[in-house]
């Protein structure tokens, strides 16, 4: 269980992250709103200010152009007439209700800097709510005093406010020197005069169609006077139910000539003025936002603590459930196991009477018996047979169910395999006359890495079933590489004969177990149906497969492909190397009617060096040899088939000398091993008489000693090739040690004709005390036994030998069990080999023989 993984980063982590997350976003979304909100009101406060400007400005200019027509009309006229002045200075004022006065002022000649206390009015046009002489009074004050001096030197106009204290006062004055008499402007002194228009402050922003409500500050700034001073203004004074939450301010300037008006505009900003619905959806977005974050992350955190609890809970279950089954499986080893025991041991007890059955058949049809006895032995036989390898069959289908059967790995020659199965039927193939060869591919490599003994079941089973199934013709068994891949550690077997065949709809079905082509095979042909099976399940294993093609009515042909490494380690016997001499220069003569065993001579000389005449018969290989040049000898080397149609091997021999050939250098092949056909061979002085299968090695052994008069070479080969001696006669005392009677009479029985002393014991124990006392050149011993069984009791003996000190004594198990474990459990309790039940005469005899030699 591993939930650290989730919780590896903290949750409040994840929370706090999320709530900044969309808190950051709600922020950002109401700054966007707010900055807008205020853009828009900026916007309107800016608008505001121009409208303002405009009113200003405009009142400003219709002051200037009242005093500029003023000017003129004054200047105009020869005369001045102040009663002309008054009527149109009247209608200026009528036309400009902020105009409150228009007077024209002159200060007496004499006085050359006169204060406006001296001025006197030359006429006036005033509104009904204005007093000049008031007003002017408020103006003369020192600073008034200072600026006339101002005045009276300018021809612009100069503007005043009437509170000299920077505060706005009521009256705004503008003032300009325009000349009276002469229509030429001069100074005041010599005649001229001042306009004065006195204008009402507070009617100097009324008027401006603004929309809001806005602070203004209406500035003077004239050259040459006292600085800045405030016209007018209006302040906007902030309720206090209200809250601030900006404002804005903006500056204007009007240039004129002389001086110009200084705008100053202020506006607060307040919370009920501004879009609140935006703010407030917006508010409501980001918090929604947020919180939708927030039970995303909740959500997923229920999610994953939910499948954590599932997780548990299934883990939970996996775990009882892997527990039920590791207990179902052991109970299904355990019930294979006790299968596979069952089926081992009920093997050992079927093969223990069997082996009597069949020993004692095999005894009694030794002794002289009738043709109807011998026939009914001969069925009784069969019989017995075919039980021990349906037998067989069981316990090595169960162990490769129950995965008990384990392959060896060890080093063999593949060639060997095929060559010993063929041998094995080779006798029974001879016995229907079908053509039994074997043939390894030019260019094999056969040293290999396995399992010969199970290479060779399924080669055999293979063998067995063509010979079974085909009543002419030959039967192939081939090896060579798999051309279908380029790992050269696959290996291609194929066994064709030119049998009955099998039908097409039944190619798949036969490699299934206890199945055959139809219920009537098993009448005639006897057989199980678990051959195949075992040789699918072993190819299986050797990481192979295997498949059939066939013809019905012209043969099938098995083929196998399995994993066999090639072993490069191995360092070839010695003899191998000197039996493949070179061949160069001899010509060999070959005469078979069958075209593959020609071919396989042939392919195997020609390989060497050997230049191979052939002849299909005897007529052929009798011109091939009057076709040669008298002098020449036409071959160094015949290899004849014996058994041929028209002239048989041994005529064609007989016409070779009436040919003057020497027939010592004739190898006659016979397939089956007559002592009358030996007997011929000898009394025609021919140079050997090999039985098929040929194995190569022998082959090419004669065929070395008498191309080159090698006949002392020792033999290497494992068969007893060319002409047979008896195997010379020995003696001596074996102990047989056995608990079953039947058993103990049949290997007596088998050794009646021998010289041998047999010592029988009952069972462990007693045969240990036997060998205290005695001396044998040879111990049988059964593996279960009561009182001891054989492997305690090998262990005794040998404990014995080592206390006597005179030599080791052979022991030799007679093993029931067929398997591995069995075997080994032998070797290991000191026994030398085994011998398999139903012990068969021809292998205790070798066996023998090998032991006490
Ligand atoms: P068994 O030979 O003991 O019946 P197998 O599994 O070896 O069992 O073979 C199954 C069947 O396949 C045989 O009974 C036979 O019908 C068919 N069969 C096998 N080999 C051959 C063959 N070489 N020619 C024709 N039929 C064959």
């Amino acid at each position: 269980m591993d939930n650290s993984r989730t919780d590896y980063i903290p949750i409040w982590l994840i929370y706090a992250v999320t709530v900044a997350l969309g808190l950051a976003f709600s922020i950002t979304i109401f700054f966007i709103v707010w900055n807008n909100s205020l853009h828009n009101k900026n916007q309107e406060f800016l608008v505001d200010t121009v409208a303002i400007r405009e009113t200003v400005m405009q009142k400003i200019y219709a002051v200037e152009d009242s005093i500029d027509y003023l000017s003129a009309m004054i200047t105009a006229s020869p005369e001045f007439d102040p009663v002309i002045f008054g009527e149109f200075s009247g209608k200026i004022i009528e036309l400009n209700d902020f105009i409150r006065a228009a007077a024209i002022l002159s200060a007496p000649d004499a006085i050359p800097d006169p204060g406006f206390q001296d001025l006197s009015t030359l006429a006036l046009a005033e509104s009904a709510t204005f007093n000049l002489d008031v007003a002017l009074r408020e103006l003369q004050t020192e600073r008034f005093d200072r600026i006339t001096g101002n005045i009276f030197q300018s021809e612009k106009t100069v503007i005043l406010s009437s509170s000299p204290n920077g505060t706005a006062g009521e009256t705004i004055w503008f003032f300009r020197l325009v000349s009276i008499d002469s229509g030429e402007l001069l100074p005041i002194s010599s005649g001229n005069g001042i306009i004065a228009l006195a204008i009402d402050a507070s009617e100097l922003l009324t008027g401006s169609a603004v929309t809001g409500r806005i602070s203004t500050s209406v500035y003077s700034e004239s050259a040459g006077l006292f600085g800045r001073q405030l016209l007018s203004g209006n302040r906007i004074q902030a309720p206090d139910d209200r809250w601030q939450i900006s404002s804005f301010a903006e500056q204007n300037n009007i240039p004129l000539t002389g001086y110009s008006i200084r705008l100053d505009f202020s506006k607060p900003v307040y919370w009920h003025e501004i879009e609140q619905g935006l703010i407030y959806t917006t508010l409501i977005i980001g918090v929604g936002v947020t919180l939708l974050l927030v039970a995303l992350v909740r959500t997923r955190e229920l999610q994953a603590r939910e499948l954590r609890k599932r997780n548990i809970v299934i883990e939970k279950k996996v775990e009882e459930q892997t527990k039920e089954l590791a207990v179902a499986r052991d109970k299904a080893l355990d019930a294979s196991r006790m299968k596979s025991d069952f089926l081992a041991s009920m093997s050992h007890e079927i093969r223990t009477p069997l082996n009597a059955i069949i020993g004692m058949s095999e005894l009694l049809s030794e002794t002289t018996l009738t043709g109807e006895q011998k026939k009914y032995i001969d069925i009784f036989r069969k019989a017995g047979d075919t039980l021990l390898s349906l037998v067989n069959d069981i316990l090595d289908l169960s162990k490769i169910e129950a995965h008990q059967l384990v392959l060896e790995e060890i080093s063999f020659d593949a060639r060997d395999t095929v060559e010993e199965s063929v041998d094995i039927y080779a006798v029974k193939a001879a016995g229907k006359h079908i053509e039994l060869i074997a043939r390894v591919l030019p260019g094999t490599a056969t040293r290999r890495i396995g399992d010969p003994t199970r290479l060779r079941q399924i080669i055999l089973n293979l063998i067995s079933n063509a010979l079974k199934f085909t009543e002419r013709g030959e039967i192939i068994v081939t090896v060579g590489p798999d051309e279908t891949s380029d790992d050269p550690d696959r290996l291609h077997f194929s066994v064709s004969d030119t049998g009955i065949g099998i039908p097409a709809d039944k190619l798949e079905k036969i490699f299934a177990s206890f199945t055959q082509v139809d219920s009537s095979t098993t009448r005639k042909y006897g057989g199980t149906g678990l051959g195949l099976t075992i040789s699918k399940s072993l190819t299986q294993m050797m990481d192979g497969r295997i498949w059939v093609e066939s013809e019905e009515g012209k043969g099938s042909r098995f083929s196998f492909i399995v994993r066999l490494p090639v072993d490069d380690e191995v360092t070839e016997i010695s003899g191998r190397f000197n039996i493949e001499r070179d061949l160069k220069g001899k010509r060999i003569l070959v005469v078979d009617d069958n075209s593959t065993n020609r071919l396989i001579l042939r392919e195997n000389l020609t390989g060497l060096g050997a230049e191979v005449i052939e002849a299909e018969n005897g007529r052929q290989a009798l011109d091939q040899i009057n076709s040669g040049s008298e002098h020449h000898t036409p071959f160094d080397l015949g290899l004849i088939d014996c058994r041929m149609p028209e002239m048989d091997g041994f005529e064609l021999a007989e016409a070779m000398r009436g040919q003057g050939i020497d027939l010592a250098k004739i190898l006659m092949i016979s397939s089956a091993d007559l002592s009358k056909d030996m007997e011929k061979a000898r009394q025609l002085s021919l140079g050997a008489y090999l039985v098929k299968p040929v194995k190569r090695a022998d082959l090419l052994q004669i065929i070395n000693q008498k191309l080159f008069n090698l006949e002392n070479e020792p033999q290497n080969t494992t068969a007893n090739q060319g002409v047979i001696e008896p195997a010379h006669k020995q003696d001596g005392t074996i102990l047989l040690v056995e608990d079953n009677p039947d058993n103990r009479l049949l290997i007596k029985a088998y050794l009646k004709k021998t010289e041998y002393r047999i010592v029988e014991a009952e069972n462990g124990q007693l045969a240990v005390d036997l060998f205290r006392d005695n001396d044998f050149d040879l111990v049988f011993m059964d593996v279960q036994m009561p009182v001891m069984d054989g492997h305690e009791a090998t262990r005794q003996i040998r404990k014995v030998e080592a206390e006597k000190n005179n030599g080791r004594t052979p022991i030799i198990a007679l093993t029931a069990h067929a398997i591995k474990e069995e075997i080994d459990k032998c070797i290991a309790a000191g026994c030398d080999t085994h011998i398999g039940k139903p012990v068969k005469k021809a292998t205790l005899l070798q066996t023998i023989e090998k032991y006490m030699a």
